[in-house]
């Protein structure tokens, strides 16, 4: 395909699978489950004629918190998120170093990877999002310093490590950009999370970086989100400073997608790729190819072809138990997004 099209990760988790997670006590065969859900997953996702696909994040607890899983050096109450619609997430709280992720996203990739032949990305989670969980009063013995260059180690591990297991592209969630606008409007704390994951990011080549990117939306979760609210316009010069080749951004759910598509043409920079969603992830209706294709023309308008690409707003369920899109719902929308894209290149190359 001369535009690529990729999805972002997530995939709503099949509802046996997610009623056994809420009540393990039950005795559900869970590593049965999970094999089953991973495996039917990539092949309805092969289905959909997706050039790249993912696991559908199946046997990640979130798209956030999957390096936490098993950890004994955390207690609950950290960073409270709250959504749109009253509901909130929260993240833990460090009690004690070491930091050391419990859990690498590479172990998915390579699960997935035994089971199909089409080529495969990686989601994980930015190391602005975990440096959230070292405890405001701090640690005694364990320095924020010390934290964070722990936390910048594992970080780089968890995505070289996808990379040498020939990961298609590693996309870094960073979802907490827009989201740090609400908390902070002087932007200082956006600067800071875009140096931190820059300190990671420049830990790679050059060529390295091309195979890396980044997502950015206003949170997606019950179909509700955290910071639709900030303005791109506020977001967007700041986000393209990140050393990466790839930028998976929401667009498709925008109020006024113009607009947002002539500051991306304005700062987007030549060694770098806007794959902007055209598909709502929080919308159940199910997009025509024919809506996808005029996406795609639209921001043809603005943005180079050779540095054009589409994806989907945000993965269909960033947090495990979140039921909100079906996965029929999810796979037809993405097939949408594959059709359209195609269309509109046989507009634009014709
Ligand atoms: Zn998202």
């Amino acid at each position: 395909m001369r535009i690529p099209t990729e999805p972002i990760g997530s995939i709503p988790r099949p509802a046996g699978l997610i009623a056994a997670i809420t009540a393990p006590a039950n005795g559900a065969d869970l590593t049965n489950l999970y094999n089953k859900a991973i495996s039917d997953t990539l092949s309805e996702f092969e289905k959909t004629g997706s050039p790249v696909i993912t696991d559908g994040e199946q046997t990640k607890s979130s798209f956030a918190t999957y390096p936490l899983e098993g950890l004994t050096n955390l207690a609950p109450e950290g960073m409270r998120i709250d959504f749109e619609d009253g509901h909130f997430r929260q993240l833990p709280l460090l009690t004690s170093g070491p930091f050391r992720y419990g859990n690498y996203a590479v172990k998915y990739l390579t699960s997935a990877q035994k089971q199909t032949t089409k080529p495969v990305k990686q989601a994980v989670i930015s190391a602005s999002a975990l440096s959230l969980i070292y405890p405001p009063n701090g640690i005694e013995g364990y320095t924020q310093a010390e934290f964070m260059e722990d936390l910048l180690n594992e970080c780089e591990k968890d995505i070289r490590q996808c990379l040498e297991a020939g990961a298609y592209k590693v996309q870094m969630d960073f979802t907490e950009g827009r989201l740090s606008l609400k908390l902070d409007p002087s932007g200082g704390v956006l600067k800071h999370f875009i140096d931190v994951n820059n300190q990671v990011f420049n830990r790679f080549s050059k060529e390295e970086q091309q195979k890396l990117g980044v997502h950015v939306c206003p949170g997606g979760d019950h179909d509700s989100t955290h910071s639709a609210d900030i303005d791109y316009a506020d977001f967007l010069p700041q986000l393209f400073n990140l050393n990466v080749g790839s930028f998976y951004m929401q667009l498709a759910s925008e109020a006024d997608r113009v607009r947002v598509l002539k500051i991306i043409k304005q700062h987007l920079k030549p060694n770098q790729t806007a794959f902007i969603g055209v598909i709502d992830v929080l919308n159940p209706k199910i997009e025509t190819k024919e809506e996808v294709r005029d996406r795609v023309l639209e921001a043809a308008a603005y943005i180079p072809i050779n540095q054009l690409g589409t994806t989907d707003d945000c993965g269909f369920s960033p947090f495990c138990d979140d039921v909100s899109t079906t996965r029929e719902t999810a796979f037809a929308k993405i097939k949408a997004r594959v059709e359209g894209t195609r269309l509109a290149e046989e507009k634009l190359f014709s």
